[in-house]
């Protein structure tokens, strides 16, 4: 089996951490028996700077072209003062709409070993914490009607959402749920915006066809208390847009790490978008200091979501895993710790793509030669 994956390297931290990604991804299919072929697709600032565009038509089609898409960051302080159209961040809306990826998936995961970056009491997390928002991406608010009176004294934007979009949200998070707890929270504002009691309507028609999937509500208010109140009740949430973008970041941060969270936005048909959530990092870009688990995490994603090679995308997670339990840190996550050995980029990532390897053969991990 062969698979074409589309690599945008992007712009400051992103080209180091899907370098890491690739290794992580070519690990795992050398251990599993499948190939993969890597096309490299030019986007954001440096697609600016060889194209004169941040998404390049020959780009678009390369990703079209391919199984999945792997993304690291786009953007920088040096084409911030471009035109909002060849900004490098018009190059990642120009992927996501061009792709049709209406589904943004967005785990946030306490790995034990790194609880105590968690801004939690230890008591609420305690057990570990993993749940997945999937957050509409290409509708609501963000995309409905907008302006401004004459006189610039009223600014309106619309919340406008129509059945099949919520329909076709809503089967990607009831999907989720059943591959995980068979738990899905539906977050919206039915008491007050009309548009949030056609979504409740709409999950709950939905609900009958997913009878082993336990079907909540919750207001996006109350959910954002939840969410640092008790977050455990909680495995795969689903919601709109802008209370997607909003709940999503509070569900990053209890987890302490930006540099390791992944996503996967996915449509109903073509390759998916799998990236780190962080963006391009200037301030690290070429000093080995980036964290690539998010990117190594993401490439996850793209083997469970992307190519529905589960088992591949678990001996990735458990190899961040061990590599975290054997005291592997970047300095992003090193807390100072007793036992702890702190690694740059490229010696992560060569730590992580030699415990798949070692798992595959059975070599049990010794922490002393893991960061070799
Ligand atoms: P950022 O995520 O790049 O950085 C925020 C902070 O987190 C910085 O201190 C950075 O050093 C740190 N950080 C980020 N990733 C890290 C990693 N892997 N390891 C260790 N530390 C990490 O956000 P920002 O500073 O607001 O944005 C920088 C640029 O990235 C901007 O041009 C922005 O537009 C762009 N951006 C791109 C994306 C994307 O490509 N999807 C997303 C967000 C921001």
């Amino acid at each position: 089996m062969k698979y074409t994956i589309a690599t945008i390297h992007g712009d400051g931290i992103g080209p180091d951490v899907v370098r890491e990604a690739v290794r992580a991804l070519k690990a795992v299919a050398h251990c599993s028996g499948f190939e993969l072929d890597f096309v490299e697709a030019p986007m954001g600032g440096a697609a600016y700077d060889a194209f004169g565009c941040p998404l390049p038509d020959s780009s678009l089609a390369t990703c079209r072209g391919s199984d999945a898409i792997l993304l690291g960051a786009v953007g920088g302080p040096r084409w911030d003062k471009l035109p909002g159209d060849l900004r490098p961040e018009a190059g990642l809306l120009g992927l996501r709409a061009g792709m049709g990826t209406y589904a943004n998936l967005r785990p946030a995961r306490i790995f034990p070993e790194l609880a105590s970056a968690c801004p939690l009491k230890p008591e609420i997390v305690r057990g570990g914490l993993d749940l997945l928002i999937v957050r509409e991406l290409t509708g609501g608010i963000y995309f409905g009607e907008r302006g401004r009176s004459p006189d610039g004294g009223t600014a309106w934007d619309t919340e406008r959402y129509t059945k099949a979009e919520i329909e076709r949200l809503l089967e990607v998070a009831y999907r989720a749920a059943r591959a995980r707890s068979k738990k899905l929270c539906v977050v919206d504002k039915a008491n007050v915006l009309e548009s949030s009691r056609l979504w409740r309507q709409t999950a709950q028609e939905l609900a009958a066809h997913y009878p082993d999937v336990e079907t909540s509500f919750m207001y996006v208010d109350n959910c954002a208390m939840q969410l640092v109140r008790n977050p455990r009740q909680f495995d795969v949430i689903a919601t709109s847009n802008m209370f997607g973008d909003i709940l999503s970041d509070e569900a990053s941060m209890i987890t302490g790490s930006i540099g390791m969270l992944p996503s996967a936005s996915v449509g109903s048909s073509g390759p998916g978008i799998f990236e780190p959530i962080h963006g391009s990092a200037p301030d690290l870009a070429g000093k080995d200091q980036a964290n690539p688990l998010a990117a190594i995490l993401s490439a996850a994603m793209l083997l469970a979501y992307g190519l529905k090679r589960k088992a591949e995308a678990a001996a990735i997670e458990r190899a961040v895993s061990s590599v975290l339990a054997a005291g592997y840190r970047c300095a992003d996550i090193a807390t100072g710790a007793e036992g702890e050995i702190v690694l740059g980029t490229r010696a992560m990532g060569e730590t992580v793509a030699r415990a798949i390897e070692e798992a595959a053969q059975g070599t049990p991990r010794s922490a002393a030669d893991a960061g070799r």
